[in-house]
């Protein structure tokens, strides 16, 4: 089987290309983002997105996704009704809850904790932020922290699901920076990251030679919107 390959789209946003065939994209937040490059604002295939939060700048694109590629949409139960509501067909959303694991083909993704706030671009509740662990066709894990501070139970998090690469945001003010991140590093057991969140806005100044300095046995990532890494 091939490789995975994760792709930064900026912000909190990536595409994943799974060894199955497969396009998913986490918090596809395309048109809007400054830092998306043109060529990934409108995705010629999407098979699934996974969405960690209610806030915009991480649903982003996902309800005209969804409509126009009848993609699967996974999300926590309030934000899928929410989705629901914006129109994303009933069929196409898959609701689970933290801790809960729903299998897309072979793709399976996981609702984990995550510190943080949720609440939909209209003002909704939007349920609870959540981080997310896909596992695809191969057994890779990737696990995306969405927006959150360090937090000890991440240790549970890499005892449970063991990631292979861990997807932190970096950028601080709206959620941690370096200093924690590095500790979230610790914590997950995880060697490998690829930072996000960083250098969207301004007041997002984490930079990943930062985190590399705090996390000197770590493998930290530091690519450009547009890049993709193996997995
Ligand atoms: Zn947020």
């Amino acid at each position: 089987m091939a490789d995975t390959t994760l792709t930064w789209l900026g912000h909190a946003s990536f595409r994943i290309d799974t060894p199955g065939g497969k396009r998913v994209y986490v918090d596809p937040f395309l048109h809007g983002n400054p830092k998306c490059p043109d060529a990934e604002q409108e995705p010629e295939r999407v098979d699934v997105i996974a969405v960690t939060h209610g806030h915009g700048d991480h649903v982003g694109d996902t309800v005209e996704l969804a409509r126009k590629h009848g993609c699967t949409v996974v999300a926590q139960v309030e934000l899928a009704g929410w989705l629901g509501k914006q129109g994303v067909p009933a069929d196409n959303l898959r609701d689970p809850n933290k801790g809960g694991t729903v299998d897309v083909d072979g793709v399976k993704l996981t609702l984990t904790n995550a510190h943080h706030s949720s609440s939909a671009p209209d003002g909704s509740y939007a349920g609870e932020p959540c981080g997310i662990v896909v596992e695809v066709e191969n057994g890779t894990k990737l696990y995306f922290a969405g927006d959150t501070c360090v937090f000890g139970d991440m240790q549970l998090i890499g005892r449970i699901y063991r990631p292979d690469v861990a997807i932190l945001p970096i950028g601080d003010h709206y959620t941690m920076g370096p200093r924690e991140a590095a500790v979230a590093l610790e914590l997950l057991g995880v060697k490998r990251c690829v930072p996000c969140h960083w250098g969207t806005f301004p007041v997002l100044t984490g930079r990943p030679e930062q985190l590399q300095e705090l996390a000197p046995d770590a493998q930290v990532e530091r690519i450009e919107p547009g890049d993709s890494v193996a997995v």
